[in-house]
């Protein structure tokens, strides 16, 4: 977000930016999900409502999960929060005690280490480089795995990287889980939908039914649908977590917007048709961004297999020694090296060392191709230039 106002700000300025920062889609929301907005607040659904929202939100909830994941749930184990951002924060501070270890797979979204600490808990990365495709294998998990281990976070399709588990993949790391029945599990499917080259999707509650007993889910409309202004998040887990969730949720911001609620029910239980066309669209960009920066010199690049998000290791140039002459001793070399491509060539991508992995740099590619296409160029210059 904050390379996102950074670039704004140079934007507003008279130059032209190329923002590949957010982390958000740049569709507009759905016109039926607007229209559901719109008819919501024409009727006076402008009121308080449940703390975890509407009863016709946790019903929808509750359809979402059964329609798409084959996983029954009452709607006492289904929740609502403004944004995914909320569930997460509600789960963390519902579940975790000082000194409690969570183990996080690295690189990750920028907020888990920050939530978690500022639960009490203590994040454990396990590093994921792109020689495994980012992706944790099942030997990792039970290494990192100690007396101290109260929950264990999936975030797959993966913000920063793009990484998916297959089915088979996923059953291995499940299989490690089986073995542990003291630790929790926080699934963070926010990206489902997007998801490429006919790969299904699965979280271990799918994998693993004898799971969903410690098995948190958390979702939303954000990335699907479009929604991020919007605010509403999703998680369905057991009861007696969601209770204390929603305990605490009622002290700090009560519901999620009424408005935004309504929205919600047409996004998650209406005609699910626009989610297949901006997966569509995603997956055509990802193809694009992919062919370009494999031509790159000095760029290691994972083909994402989800998300809008891909993760390119530049730890090659930064050996570079016109790369090493705009070193400054107190900041990572991916923050000069993102610096370096916002200040000169007018492209803005997220430092690699803010998800955990200083080797490389988020681009986001919810942009139409001919911003692509132009960002890409230029970092491509960059590149040359250093050489
Ligand atoms: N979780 C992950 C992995 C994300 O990438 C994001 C958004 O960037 C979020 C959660 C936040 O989602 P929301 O907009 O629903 O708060």
């Amino acid at each position: 977000m904050a390379i996102t106002a950074r670039a704004r700000e140079l934007k507003s300025s008279g130059r032209d930016v190329i923002g590949f920062g957010a982390g958000e889609p740049d569709f507009d929301t759905p016109e039926h999900i607007r229209d559901a907005a719109v008819r919501a607040i024409a009727a006076g659904q402008t009121r308080y409502t449940n703390v975890g929202g509407t009863d016709l939100l946790k019903k929808t909830i509750c359809e979402k999960f059964r329609r798409d994941n084959g996983i029954q749930y009452e709607q006492s184990e289904v929740t609502a929060s403004n944004g995914g951002k909320q569930v997460r924060f509600n789960l963390f501070l519902a579940t975790l005690n000082p000194g409690d270890e969570v183990l996080l797979p690295t690189p990750a979204w920028v907020s888990y280490t920050e939530m978690i600490r500022f639960a009490g808990g203590t994040p454990v990365p396990i590093y994921a480089g792109p020689d495994q495709g980012y992706l944790i294998t099942p030997e990792q998990l039970r290494a990192a795995i100690t007396p101290k281990t109260r929950m264990f976070i999936l975030n797959s399709p993966c913000n920063p990287t793009g990484a998916t588990f297959s089915k088979q993949e996923l059953s291995a790391i499940c299989d490690v889980l089986l073995e542990h029945p003291e630790v929790l599990i926080a699934s963070d499917d926010i990206s489902e939908h997007i998801i490429f080259d006919g790969l299904r999707f699965y979280n271990p509650v799918m994998l693993a039914p004898d799971l969903k007993d410690r098995c948190f889910l958390i979702n939303g409309v954000s990335k699907a649908y479009s929604m991020t202004g919007w605010r509403i998040g999703i998680g369905a887990g057991p009861a007696e977590i969601v209770a204390s969730m929603e305990k605490i949720q009622g002290q700090c911001s009560s519901n999620p917007s009424s408005v935004s609620q309504a929205a919600a029910v047409a996004a998650l239980g209406e005609d699910q048709e626009c989610v297949e066309q901006m997966r569509q669209a995603f997956q055509e960009r990802r193809d694009l961004v992919y062919r370009m920066l494999q031509s790159f010199d000095g760029v290691q690049t994972v083909e994402p297999r989800g998300a809008f998000y891909i993760f390119p290791d530049v730890s090659a140039i930064y050996e570079w020694p016109r790369f090493q002459s705009l070193l400054k001793a107190d900041l990572p070399r991916s923050n000069v090296f993102c610096a370096h491509l916002l200040d000169h060539y007018d492209v803005a991508a997220v430092p690699g060392a803010a998800f955990g992995d200083d080797r490389a740099l988020r681009i986001s590619y919810a942009l139409d191709e001919a911003s692509l296409r132009k960002g890409l160029e230029r970092l491509g210059n960059m590149i040359n230039d250093l050489r």
